[in-house]
């Protein structure tokens, strides 16, 4: 192959964006030629490779775009610390299954047990498949919420929560919310209703809510929507962070979970 010619298929590589081919196109020319190798194969071979590098950009990029408070995946979570959990059901929705039919899932439990972990973990097998994700919490999307409203900019802000295939919504009962708040929580989760797919965790069992929202009539609204479509996790182990000290016996388990 002449020089000129190597350097058009850089030029068209290049225009097709096809980037990682034209940084490898002379390693594997070269293995071609000396390996023989057929035309359909070596067809295969460059776009496999083409393919795996703008997976893995996109992969990057929306796990950048997702605004998880960490990055940590579900194979790095130690089932067997937490007995309650079934492995299988987490592996289940894993695949995904839940986002395309519009299901959500809620992760109930005390602090400490991986809720956090689990919907990050689920998070990324969502981005893996291509999904839209975005992760906030209770607490700051509601912020975020009031001050659009202050800005006139609320369908706006309400927009950013609802386009993501995936939104997954951390810490609901950690902190009141007053009833302006739960009124932009409720124009949110109405928004989603039956169209998006939500991981949402929360401290507090259902019959909590009221108190959580201020008001019973609201929380019951948003329980309902929430609930007509959804998969609850319950976990009711200790708490990982107590993980060293249950170990070395300064913690007893009926503590750890307060
Ligand atoms: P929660 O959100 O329920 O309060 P987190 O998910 O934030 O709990 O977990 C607290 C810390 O412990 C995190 O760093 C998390 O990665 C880790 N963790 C919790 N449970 C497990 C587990 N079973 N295996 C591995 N790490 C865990
Ligand atoms: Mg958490």
């Amino acid at each position: 192959m002449s020089a000129a010619q190597l350097e058009r298929l850089q030029e068209h590589l290049q225009r097709l964006r096809l980037f990682k081919v034209r940084e490898r196109l002379e390693a594997l020319l070269q293995d071609a030629t000396t390996q023989e190798t057929p035309y359909a194969d070596f067809l295969d071979l460059v776009l496999t490779e083409e393919v795996a590098s703008k997976t893995a950009k996109h992969v990057i990029m929306r796990t950048r775009l997702a605004r998880f408070p960490f990055v940590k995946s579900l194979e790095t979570f130690d089932f067997s610390y937490q007995p309650s959990l079934d492995k299988k059901q987490i592996q289940t929705l894993a695949t995904c299954h839940f986002i395309e039919h519009g299901e959500n899932v809620v992760l109930l439990g005390p602090p400490g047990v991986g809720k956090t972990h689990l919907s990050v973990g689920l998070g990324l097998k969502a981005i893996e498949r291509g999904y839209r994700v975005l992760f906030t919490t209770a607490a700051s999307m509601i912020a975020a919420l009031s001050r659009a409203v202050s800005e006139n900019r609320l369908d706006e802000r309400l927009k950013i929560y609802t386009v993501p295939r995936l939104l997954i919504v951390d810490e609901i009962g950690y902190l009141p919310i007053d009833r302006a708040g739960a009124n932009l929580f409720f124009q949110l989760i109405s928004r989603r209703y039956e169209r998006g797919p939500m991981i949402l965790t929360t401290n507090q069992s259902f019959g909590s809510w009221g108190e959580v929202f201020g008001d019973r009539v609201i929380a019951t609204a948003i329980l309902d929507r929430i609930l007509h479509h959804a998969i609850t996790v319950n976990i009711r182990g200790n708490s990982y962070r107590l993980k060293e000290k249950l170990k070395a016996g300064l913690v007893r388990p009926s503590e750890a979970t307060e």
